[in-house]
């Protein structure tokens, strides 16, 4: 993707290197050690805590660390694409007579709190509705083009615009009535519902490619590269890696096939109509 130049969001939120936001040990551990002294001492410590300032919070949150070379390089990347997903989604939600609200892209490391809990590198890129954040750690990347062997720069854009795509069905108010009949189900059907959910970030993602596209700056094996991504995190996918055999009931994101034919769908057309994979017979 040619993205040198183009504009960055400003809706990214560094909290890289604060792990949920208790990196302070230095000052946890010296705040420890002043009460164990001063019990040794015969004080009361629930007086003592009063008094010593909470000193984990303040220090930390102004200055964010800043990686190296290569993930600086990184973080102008993703910010160029979220400013992407804002220039499309906007422009489509205008043109069908709603407003789009910017998301905000969190970077952080290991962990990190959001309104759905405590998220962790390990389950990957997501985004939480509650505060309509798009959460990543970096690192996600090196896993995408190692262990999933999707490497290349369209591969990460697309993990960006899909996580963008369950954005847009928040603001559409698609995830929410799902999520309200999904109380009413069992758990099979409820990951059957998941699964179109999923899909349909994947048609959004493709949306977003279409856009990017037409703007000239999509490059030869980009599109390549985000289908390759989309096969080889699906369901399927993921789970005979890690356990060596498929078990369909439990898919939530359907099988590769499903999402390389839902993200060839907005790739094609564009158009968000044609997205519904909810009232679609076949996946
Ligand atoms: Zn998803």
């Amino acid at each position: 993707m040619r993205w040198r130049g183009e504009r960055e969001s400003g809706n990214v939120e560094d909290r890289r290197g604060f792990s949920g936001g208790r990196v302070a040990v230095g000052g946890g551990l010296g705040t420890l050690i002043i009460i164990i002294i001063a019990v040794l001492l015969g004080a009361d410590p629930r007086q003592i805590l009063q008094q010593v300032p909470n000193d984990t919070a303040p220090s930390t949150s102004t200055a964010p660390r800043t990686g190296n070379a290569e993930e600086e390089e990184l973080k102008k990347f993703v910010s160029v694409v979220l400013g992407k997903t804002e220039d499309v989604w906007q422009d489509i939600f205008r043109k069908n007579g709603k407003q789009y609200r910017d998301p905000t892209l969190v970077l952080f490391t290991d962990q990190v709190e959001s309104a759905c809990g405590l998220g962790s590198a390990a389950s990957g890129p997501f985004y939480c509705p509650g505060d309509q954040k798009v959460y990543i750690d970096l690192s996600f990347y090196e896993e995408l083009r190692r262990r999933f062997r999707s490497p290349g720069d369209f591969a990460q854009a697309y993990v960006i615009a899909h996580e963008v795509g369950h954005h847009v069905q928040k603001l559409l108010g698609i995830s929410d009535r799902v999520e309200a009949m999904q109380r009413r189900m069992s758990e099979a059907d409820a990951n059957r519902l998941s699964v179109r959910l999923e899909l349909q970030a994947d048609f959004f993602a493709g949306v977003f490619a279409r856009y990017v596209q037409k703007q000239g700056l999509l490059e030869e094996g980009d599109i390549e590269e985000a289908l390759n991504a989309a096969s080889a995190i699906g369901d399927d996918a993921i789970q005979k890696q890690t356990s060596g055999r498929v078990v369909p009931d439990s898919f939530t994101h359907g099988t590769s096939e499903q999402r390389l034919r839902w993200f060839r769908n907005g790739f094609d057309t564009g158009d968000i109509s044609e997205g519904d994979t909810f009232s679609a017979t076949s996946l």
